[in-house]
């Protein structure tokens, strides 16, 4: 039986208080402690615990001869926390088991009726959870009963641990005090040594304060001291108040009004920032403007303010120390100017310029036109030593000059040098005219090379083609002179003469040969337009027609006339030619030769009225020949006789190619005579251009000749001679192709004219050819065609009778292929 609650059987009157010391002993289950209930215990015991219960100074009881222990709550405190509650009634040998061996001897005195006393016993005790060093004033007195017998003992303890810890303390600081006084002593002495040093050094204090004040006087440079937030100035040298031209009255005074300029200037609020913050202030190049001989100037300081602490370390003032670097600044400013000055007129030159600093030549500036000449980008040039941004000219020679300049300051100058460089990644020449200079600072020390260059490629490489071209020319010239001397030669050998038209004077000059054949005198001078009257009247128009379409479309002519000469003798045929040249105002001369053919022409009229004369004689029995072979034709279509139709057919084909032949001659000599005449009417060619294919194909089988039109076209013209046109063209196709091919007859209606083509498979005709082919008599050289015979005279009349309808006829063809003649009449 053992709880909290207090036991009913033990609430005896002796145990009724004692806090928590009452609580514990009375919810004790004494029936099973040797002792017994409470009431059954010794008188002595219960007076003993009764007195140790209400007692409030700490004491215990301990019973019988197993010192069975009793405390109060006063007492607890010596035994710590760790006893309690076990330790009510428990034998005192097991409470204090740690001490047991110490203290029962005493136990023994007492309980022999001794009463013991003890002061500041010092003993160690397990409480509050480990060993601790207590000291205790102690007395124990023997509890006898009734009859004298010594039953137990009574505690009574106070313990001194407190009063024994702040006695050593208070040994301890006395031994530190004592320690303590004895070294103030000893200060104390070197105090009075201090003192007269102290004195000593406040003196030479003073003595260097006044040299301090002194060397700031007369520094040569600003310094000024400011006190106080509000910057009275305490000191200020001559030179700052120079600087501030202000005067020599400003010591006392605040800096703000000996400097109101400064005001909107942020110095006021960089000396208060040191005066708050401690942080020195230094300003380097700043512009100050400020008010000298009443004009607000700019100056240019270095300027520092640095905080001032006194002996307490706090900020009183701030020093101002500055240098005038206005003067740099200014030199500064004119170099940087000039710099900028130099800079700009080599970007602005016209002529390609750099700059090139130090031994490595590193190009600073250039500009652009420099930039076209190296061929580079901007970029991999600027900044870069010459021979790095372009590697391209080393080797060249350059870098001598350059060394040269830099390092003995000797100009260098090239004319027309040429460099190699790889410009926009091609390697190429350039010619160059140059110039180094050295680039040299205000003291004369070089800095660099001032490079000047003129691009002269263009001029150079022109007078070299020059050279070669004026090589080239005299060497013509020898030619021509050589060509001239032939010439002159060969028309020497031909009988040639040669003319010559000043077309802005009109002046005719004439060979000698040719001023004999117009039977001029040696003396005679003579214009083109009286020239013109020495040709005969029918080819006169003609002949100044050809020479004033020669000069409009600058070409050339060929023509045969006839002249009447000057001197009256028999008329004389002449065959002229002449080309214009035209010089760089536009009108030039006409030059040419002249042939006296009157002996060939002669000839020819003979031989042309001969064939005349046999044409018209063999006309007659043609056409005769002609009707009887019809005739008989007509008879023979009732005839079965095979070889007789054929034999006709073939008959009246020749007669009618013998016919077209003699008309053709006769055509020549009338046309050659003048006298031949277009009839015109209006009919449709493409009937007769049908007509003409159908009587052509009789007698060449195996040939395909296809007509392609597209309806009736109706022309005015002479229906014979376009006739005889086509007749020639269409004959001379058959004639010019082998016999199975394919000739194909186009006639074309086209805006404002009519177009025939006639497109053969045939031999075609060579390039040389075709320009004459339409000449009178000429036939070609070049082709198969050379094989085939004939007169040379069909493309030449049907020419002159397309000419007559004021048509026109070309041929369009290929050697081997075939060809295309056409001919346009108009609508
Ligand atoms: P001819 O036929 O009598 O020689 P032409 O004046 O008709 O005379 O023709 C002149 C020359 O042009 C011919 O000799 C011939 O060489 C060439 N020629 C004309 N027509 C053709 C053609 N269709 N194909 C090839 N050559 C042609």
């Amino acid at each position: 039986m053992s709880n909290e609650s207090e036991l009913a059987v033990n609430n005896q009157p002796f145990l009724k208080s004692g806090g928590i010391a009452g609580v514990s002993i009375r919810s004790m289950d004494w029936s099973v402690h040797p002792l017994g209930v409470p009431v059954d215990w010794p008188e002595p015991l219960k007076i003993a615990i009764n007195i140790v219960l209400s007692a409030s100074f700490p004491m215990a009881v301990n019973w019988g001869p197993d010192f069975y222990h009793f405390y109060n709550d006063a007492f607890l405190p010596l035994m710590g926390t760790d006893k309690h509650p076990g330790a009510i009634g428990r034998k005192a040998s097991e409470v204090y088991s740690e001490i047991w061996e110490t203290v029962a001897p005493f136990n023994d005195k007492v309980m022999n009726g001794e009463s013991l006393k003890f002061k500041d016993m010092h003993t160690s005790l397990y409480r509050n959870g480990g060993k601790e060093e207590c000291w205790f004033d102690f007395s124990c007195s023997p509890i006898a009963d009734d009859k004298g017998i010594i039953k137990g003992m009574l505690i009574i303890a106070s313990e001194t641990t407190e009063k024994i810890i702040n006695e050593r303390r208070f040994e301890e600081t006395t031994e530190q005090l004592q320690a303590i006084n004895e070294e103030l002593t000893a200060s104390n002495s070197e105090l009075e040594v201090t003192q007269e040093n102290l004195e000593e050094i406040l003196n030479s204090l003073q003595e260097s304060e006044q040299r301090v004040r002194s060397i700031v006087e007369s520094a040569p440079f600003p310094i000024g001291v400011y006190v106080g937030r509000e910057m009275r100035i305490s000191l200020a040298n001559q030179s700052i108040m120079d600087v501030w031209g202000k005067g020599n009255n400003v010591v006392g005074k605040l800096y703000s009004d000996i400097l109101p300029e400064l005001g909107n200037q942020e110095i006021f609020a960089q000396l208060d920032a040191v005066f708050t913050t401690g942080v020195p202030f230094h300003a380097r190049n700043q512009r100050v403007d400020l008010v000298v001989d009443g004009l607000l100037q700019s100056y240019f300081f270095n300027y520092s303010f640095t905080p001032l602490y006194d002996a307490s370390g706090n900020i009183y003032g701030v020093m101002n120390t500055a240098a005038d670097v206005t003067d740099l600044n200014i030199a500064k400013q004119k170099l940087e100017q000039n710099e900028r000055n130099l800079r700009n007129m080599i970007l602005q030159a016209p002529v390609a310029m750099c700059i090139l600093l130090g031994p490595e030549h590193i190009i600073t500036v250039a500009n652009q036109l420099m930039i076209d000449i190296w061929g580079k980008e901007e970029a991999n040039v600027i900044n870069k030593p010459v021979y790095e941004a372009l590697p391209d000219a080393k080797g060249q020679g350059l870098e001598e000059a350059m060394d040269s300049v830099y390092n003995r300051g000797e100009t260098f100058k090239a004319m027309e040098q040429p460099v190699s460089l790889l410009r926009n990644g091609v390697l190429e020449e350039v010619y160059q005219n140059f110039v180094y200079e050295p680039y040299r600072d205000s003291e004369g020390n070089i800095l660099g090379i001032i490079a000047i260059t003129i691009d002269v490629t263009e001029q150079v490489k022109s007078r070299k083609l020059l050279e070669v071209n004026a090589r080239q020319l005299k060497k013509f010239n020898d030619e021509t002179i050589a060509a001239n001397e032939r010439y002159h030669m060969a028309i020497a050998t031909a009988n040639l003469g040669t003319w010559s038209v000043n077309l802005e004077t009109d002046e005719l000059s004439v060979s000698d040969r040719a001023r004999k054949m117009h039977g001029l005198d040696s003396d005679e001078s003579l214009s083109l337009t009286e020239s013109l009257q020495l040709v005969s009247p029918e080819f006169r128009d003609k002949l100044a027609g050809i020479i004033e379409q020669c000069i409009l479309h600058n070409t050339g002519f060929e023509m045969e006339y006839q002249i009447q000469p000057k001197d009256g003798s028999a008329a004389k045929w002449l065959r002229s030619t002449g080309k214009v040249y035209n010089n760089e105002r536009g009108k030039g001369t006409i030059t040419g030769t002249i042939l006296d053919i009157t002996e060939r022409k002669l000839d020819e009229l003979r031989k042309n009225d001969f064939i005349s004369m046999v044409s018209h004689e063999l006309k007659t029995p043609l056409t005769s020949l002609s009707a009887i072979v019809q005739l008989t034709q007509v008879k023979l279509s009732s005839n079965d006789d095979a070889f007789l139709k054929e034999a006709m057919g073939k008959a009246y084909s020749q007669i009618k190619r013998m016919t077209n032949l003699i008309n053709g001659f006769l055509n020549i000599s009338r046309l050659e005579s003048g006298k031949i005449y277009l009839t015109k009417s209006r009919f449709d060619i493409v009937a007769l251009g049908r007509e003409i294919i159908d009587d052509l194909s009789i007698g060449s089988e195996g040939m395909r000749i296809t007509l392609i039109q597209s309806g009736p076209i109706d022309v005015f013209a002479d229906r014979d001679k376009i006739g005889s046109v086509i007749i020639n063209l269409l004959s001379n196709s058959i004639k010019y192709s082998p016999g199975d091919s394919t000739i194909e007859v186009r006639f074309e209606a086209k805006d404002a004219f009519f177009e025939a083509s006639i497109k053969d498979e045939g031999f075609g005709i060579h390039e040389k050819d075709r320009e004459r082919i339409f000449e009178r008599y000429y036939r070609a050289q070049h082709t198969k065609a050379r094989m085939v015979s004939g007169f040379g005279i069909g493309l030449y009349l049907s020419a002159e009778i397309v000419n007559r309808h004021e048509g026109k006829i070309w041929v369009e063809s290929e050697e081997g292929k075939g060809s295309t003649f056409y001919f346009r009449l108009p609508l």
